[in-house]
């Protein structure tokens, strides 16, 4: 019998991985906030994947945190923000063996859950897979894309690899996975936050190469600065081939503060500007970037951080 996958969130994420591990016949729990969303999940018993139009329901066992069945294997599926909490609340749970994958976008997120859990092996993701939920306990896989898994302490593939190709989830095991996050980091915080300043898709900015070339040259020395040579190379020209590639698309960022939902801005924007700050590095536009962002956030009546 394999190890069980228990996913830790019912969102957009945890429900892609987890009817694809389920489809595959590979045994999942699914974690949810509290015995109420246990009581919602249990009404309906199945999680819907619509792919290619097509929705399909899978019968996936669920969870509240405070079950005493202990974890060996868990994938954190919450936002860069929930992250530390939610596993924290799992700590008693975990087995001696226990490995962590950790899907949350952006940086911070991932050093905070690895402290609060010293003796699991952490193993941080970066993906390009686009999923959004149409309904509760559904979702929609919108994009399709990768993901790279990657332990930086730890260069030794985890055998469990073998489930992601069982279950057709694109991967590739990354031995410079911090490089990719920080990366992804910098186009984030390059188009993400003027997307939401300036009202705009992707391919609006355009309109806006000086502001964005600017703030790629403080990025490159930011990366630089701190020790991420290969995620600065070539920044802006990367910046602007994303912005050309993905002109008709609204960010992430934008479609947050649009649905008033509260955004990753600390483990973005916010996690690059602190890093300045760290290394003593004045970088007038970020820093501009992320108090006008604040202000704007502000003025919405959502949190700021
Ligand atoms: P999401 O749809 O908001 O899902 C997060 C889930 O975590 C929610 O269902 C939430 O529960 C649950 N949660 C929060 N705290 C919890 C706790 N203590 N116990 C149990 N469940 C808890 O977020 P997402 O879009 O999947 O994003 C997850 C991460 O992946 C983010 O960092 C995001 O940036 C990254 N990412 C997302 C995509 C994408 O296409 N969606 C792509 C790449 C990367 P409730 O439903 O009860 O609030």
């Amino acid at each position: 019998m394999s190890t069980t996958w228990h996913i830790l969130g019912a969102g957009s994420l945890g429900t892609l991985w987890a009817t694809r591990l389920a489809r595959a016949g590979i045994p999942v729990t699914l974690i949810v906030r509290d015995q109420a969303r246990q009581q919602a999940y249990e009404a309906q018993g199945v999680l819907t994947l619509v792919e290619h139009g097509e929705a399909r329901s899978y019968p996936i066992q669920v969870q509240a945190p405070d079950s005493d069945e202990p974890i060996r294997r868990l994938l954190v599926a919450c936002k860069a923000y929930d992250a530390e909490s939610a596993v924290a609340q799992l700590a008693p749970r975990l087995a001696p063996d226990a490995e962590l994958i950790l899907l949350q976008n952006g940086l911070g997120s991932q050093d905070a859950v690895a402290a609060r859990v010293p003796h699991a092996r952490c193993i941080y993701a970066s993906s390009t897979e686009g999923a959004f939920r149409d309904g509760d306990w559904r979702v929609v896989f919108a994009g399709h894309g990768y993901t790279w898994l990657g332990d930086a302490s730890h260069p030794v593939p985890p055998i469990w690899l073998d489930d992601l190709t069982a279950a057709g989830i694109p991967h590739e095991w990354s031995t410079d996975i911090l490089t990719r996050l920080w990366r992804k980091l910098a186009l984030n915080c390059a188009i993400n936050p003027l997307t939401v300043l300036h009202q705009c898709r992707n391919g609006g900015l355009e309109e806006h190469h000086c502001e964005v070339a600017t703030l790629c040259g403080e990025l490159t020395e930011l990366l630089e600065r701190c020790g991420q040579p290969a995620a600065a190379e070539d920044l802006q020209h990367e910046v602007e081939r994303v912005i050309h590639a993905t002109a008709a698309n609204y960010s992430s960022m934008y479609q947050d503060v649009g649905s008033r939902r509260r955004t990753e801005i600390s483990y973005l924007l916010g996690y690059a500007c602190k890093a300045a700050r760290r290394h003593s590095l004045h970088l007038p536009h970020l820093e501009q970037l992320e108090s006008r962002l604040i202000a704007h956030l502000h003025s919405l009546g959502l949190p700021t951080d």
